[in-house]
Order: C-alpha cells, then structure tokens, then sequence
C-alpha cells in the first residue's frame, strides 16, 4: 500500500493538453475517484500513474519514491481497463496467470495466487473457461482479478463498470467497494458518473478539460461545489443568477429575478463574493420545501416525474425551469401554481 502524489503533471496530445498541471495526493488505503465529462484526461491520468504515458512536465511519487521516469513493470500497479482487454484465446486460469509469469514465479506460486484470486472474486471452478464463455460480470471479474493476482501497490480502475447493465453495475460496485476496503489497496477509480463515483469513493477529484476543479468527500463536493462546474456536474439542482447586495442576519442577500434571497455563507469560503459581485445560486431539488418561508418563489408547475422515493416537480418561472424533490404521495397536478421556499443554510452563492 503506498500513497501517490502528482506534482505539476502536464500531459499534451499534439494541440490537446489532456493533463493541465495536475497535483493530487492520494492516500494510503484511499478510494479515490476521479470524476469528469468525456474527454477530460481520465484516463491519461491513470495511464500517467501506471506508466503507461511519460508526463511532459511535472512528477509523480509513490510515498516517497519518484516514480516520473520508471517503466510500468517497475511501478507494481494492477490496471484494470474498460472494455476488459481479456486474452480471447486465453482460458481465464491463464489470462489470470499471466502476469505471474512473465514475473517467472515458479509454477507451484502460481497456481496458489491464481486459486487465492479466482475465490476472492468469486470465480472458483471457471478457471478453464475461454471469456467468451463468461458473462459481461464474470469477465470484469477475471479483469479484476488479474490486476489484483501480482499484489499491486496501487489498483488502477479505468470506467470497469460501463459495459455493464444497470443491476449488475449496482452489485459489482458494492463488490469492488468491499474488496478495496477488505484489501486495504490505494485505488484510483475513473467515471463519468457522478453517482457512481458519489457511492464509491472515500474522495473525488472533479475534473475538467485537464485539470482539477475540486477534490473533496463526496458529501463535500455535492453540498459545498467550489464552482459552478462542479455544482452542475455533480447532482442537480436549480441555477439561478444573482448579484449580492449586502449582509443580513449574517446571511448573504442576493438581488436575483426571482427576488431578494437571502443564501448561506459562499461555496467558497476564502473567496467571498462582495456586494455588487454576480453570483449564480444553487439549490438542490430536495432542498426546496413546498411552503411559504424564507426565499418564496411562486412556481407554475410543468411536468411531474414519480421516482418511487419521491417526486421530482418540474416548475417553472418565466423561461426558467425548478426542480423540486416532494414526498411521492403528494398529487401535484401540471399547469397549477406552488409556492417553494429555499431555506438560506440550504442554499450557495457561487461566484459566477
Ligand atoms: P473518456 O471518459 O471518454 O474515456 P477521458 O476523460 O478518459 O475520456 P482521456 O482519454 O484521458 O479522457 O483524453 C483526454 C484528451 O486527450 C482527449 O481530448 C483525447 O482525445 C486526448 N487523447 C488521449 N489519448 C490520446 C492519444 N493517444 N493521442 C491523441 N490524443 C489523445
């Protein structure tokens, strides 16, 4: 088990810059996800910290060791890949043992590693078994498997859950989660799904055309985004604009169309807005209360949606939309009028 650090790390593809100056500390044990649209240097990440791809600039260190320069075999990172990259031709016993061998363990090893492996993950009596004749799950468990079989410092997962369906994604999510805490192996997760990386991750890393906009628990990034970016990716909610007029009763009162609000302290909390700076409001579709209170705005309502928990009312205001989390039993009927109020600790004022 080691700890990474990415100091400064720049990565160009001819024009593209798919890794801006990245630093990033991941700690010893950590679940650490790195969260981002498509395109926004993921899975160079991970290839950077495998060794895969050579930073430009910048370097990177397991605990104390600079490891910028050293080829993957000399990293002791288990990756595992998106599409899986399985031998074909391979039986799962010997695409698990492969990596035992080019280490030239002695067969007797091998064979115990891949048996301890196969019953971790739960493979045991398919080690004979070509991939094509494995389920999407049982393959992504044979990847697994393999990335784990060589005692990896640091396991390396790039999207391993996008080929699957939803349910079983559901289940190999909860399975990864306990095997990385049942291990205690430091792992750097890749997703676009933000709900995925909220679920798994002890921290995430927002990222975004090449760099990193937030790193935080998942709680921290979904209640208290440091920028507009990440507020939008990460969950829903409603974005308002506003600009800040003053203080009151150590609130901050933003002048928006909607009216005066009055918001909780600033996203962030070492750059607070001033009066007269634009700021963008961010509400949560369940921080929204269906009464008269603090910041009430009359909605007409749009569109209902039942999500079994609970209903998501789509309201609007003029040309902007609400979305309003209600218990399920409420009927809420389209075209009608509502009043919502935003309790302001409810609320963040992100600088625009
Ligand atoms: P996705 O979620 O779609 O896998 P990602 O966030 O993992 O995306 P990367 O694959 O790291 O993104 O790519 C970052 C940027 O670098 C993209 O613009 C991509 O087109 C570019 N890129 C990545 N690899 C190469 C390469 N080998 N040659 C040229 N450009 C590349």
């Amino acid at each position: 088990m080691v700890s990474i650090r990415t100091e400064g790390v720049v990565k160009r593809f001819g024009e593209v810059v798919a890794l801006d100056h990245v630093t990033l500390s991941i700690k010893h044990g950590e679940f650490f996800t790195l969260l981002g649209p498509s395109g926004c240097g993921k899975t160079t990440f991970l290839r950077t910290v495998a060794g895969f791809e050579l930073v430009d600039s910048g370097r990177i260190f397991f605990d104390s060791q600079d490891v910028t320069m050293l080829p993957p075999y000399k990293r002791d990172t288990g990756m595992v890949f998106q599409n899986y990259a399985l031998w074909p031709h391979m039986t799962v016993f010997d695409n698990i043992a492969y990596g035992l061998k080019v280490r030239k363990l002695p067969k007797r090893e091998i064979e115990k590693r891949v048996k301890e492996v196969l019953k971790l993950v739960r493979l045991e009596g398919l080690e004979s078994r070509k991939p094509h004749q494995l389920s999407g799950g049982q393959q992504q468990r044979v990847a697994l498997a393999r990335a784990l079989v060589i005692n990896p410092k640091v396991l390396l997962l790039d999207e391993p859950l996008s080929n699957l369906d939803a349910k079983l994604r559901l289940e190999m999510r909860a399975e990864i989660k306990k095997l990385q805490k049942s291990l205690g192996i430091t792992t750097v997760y890749v997703t676009h799904d933000q709900e995925e990386a909220m679920s798994i991750s002890d921290r995430i890393a927002v990222m975004n055309s090449g760099r990193i906009e937030q790193v935080g628990t998942p709680s921290q990034v979904y209640f208290r985004p440091r920028n507009y970016f990440v507020a939008d990716f990460i969950g829903q909610g409603t974005f308002l604009e506003g600009q800040v007029k003053g203080e009151k009763e150590g609130y901050l009162e933003v002048e928006a169309e909607e009216g005066l609000l009055l918001l909780a302290s600033p996203s962030d909390p070492t750059n607070p807005p001033k009066p007269g700076d634009k700021v963008i409001i961010a509400i949560r579709p369940e921080s929204f209360k269906l009464s008269k209170d603090t910041n009430t705005i009359k909605l007409t309502v749009y569109d209902v949606h039942f999500l079994g928990k609970s209903k998501r009312v789509l309201a609007k205001l003029g040309e902007k939309t609400f979305l309003v989390e209600v218990d399920p039993t409420l009927e809420v009927q389209a075209g009608t009028a509502i009043e919502v109020s935003a309790p302001p600790e409810k609320t963040l004022a992100i600088r625009a």
